[in-house]
Parts: C-alpha cells; sequence; structure tokens
C-alpha cells in the first residue's frame, strides 16, 4: 500500500493524518462512500453529512464519523508560552472510526476539510474485513431509524 503523502496546506496546518493512501479503487473507499449516501438518504430531513466540511458528527456503537475539525489552540502554548496547552485543544485524531473486532484491529481513515479529500487511512484492509463493517454500520443505521 502506497505511503500516504500530504499536500502542503494540510502537512503544515491540517490535522494529523495516516499513514498510507486511500485511493478510490481500494474497497474501503467504495464502502465510505456507500456509508455517506446511506447516511443522506436515512438523515435526509436533517441534511447530516459528516464526510462533508459540515461540523456534523454521527456516532454508533461500533463506529465514529465526525466532520474535519477547524478548531486550533488558543493558548499559543507553541511558542512556548504557556509550556503546554491549556485551552483544552485536541487535535483531531481522525474523521472516521471503525472498531473492529477482538480478531480485527479498528480501521482509522483521515481526510482534509472534505471527504475524499486528502485520504489516508492507518492500515491495509481486506475486502472481507470491509464488507462486515460496511454491514455493522448499515444495520446500526437501519435499526436507528
Ligand atoms: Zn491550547
Amino acid at each position: 500500500m502506497k505511503q500516504y503523502e500530504p499536500e502542503l496546506g494540510q502537512s503544515v496546518y491540517g490535522n494529523p493524518y495516516k499513514q498510507y493512501d486511500l485511493s478510490d479503487s481500494d474497497p474501503l473507499y467504495s464502502a465510505l462512500e456507500a456509508i455517506r449516501r446511506f447516511i443522506e438518504a436515512v438523515y435526509w430531513d436533517d441534511e447530516l453529512d459528516p464526510f462533508a466540511n459540515s461540523g456534523d458528527e454521527l456516532r454508533g456503537d461500533t463506529f465514529h464519523i465526525q466532520a474535519y475539525s477547524w478548531a486550533l489552540c488558543e493558548c499559543d502554548f507553541l511558542n512556548d508560552e504557556p509550556e503546554e496547552c491549556t485551552c483544552g485543544y485536541e487535535e483531531q485524531k481522525y474523521n472516521f472510526r471503525w472498531d473492529g473486532t477482538d480478531e480485527i484491529e479498528p480501521i482509522e481513515v483521515s481526510w482534509y476539510k472534505y471527504f475524499p479529500r486528502g485520504n489516508s487511512v492507518n492500515r491495509e484492509t481486506t475486502v472481507e474485513e470491509t464488507q462486515l463493517m460496511l454491514r455493522e454500520i448499515i444495520s446500526y443505521l437501519m435499526e436507528k431509524n
């Protein structure tokens, strides 16, 4: 799997990214698109889309999707004043996370500003685990609505 290389703005100003490039030929990419479209249809009246630059968030029992965060540290600790962050800022560790199972490691995806710009993923995934993830998330959404 290709190492992910961020664009300049992302590498300087962006939230943390993952190690591997998530290309549009990866089954995980298709699964995320399917989940996005499913959410769009199910939450049509709420216009919920955590994949967009929307500030939206959706949390299920085994997954969490959050729009790109523009939060910044406001206490200037990078200039050593104070010595550590005191404003409560936390960098965004992912935009999409599926917790996996006892045998399957979590899958985490980060993007830059909006999906699918600058998509990166924490590890290589198989078609089988991607399909399991998709089934879990879709059935959760079906039950909730
Ligand atoms: Zn701070």
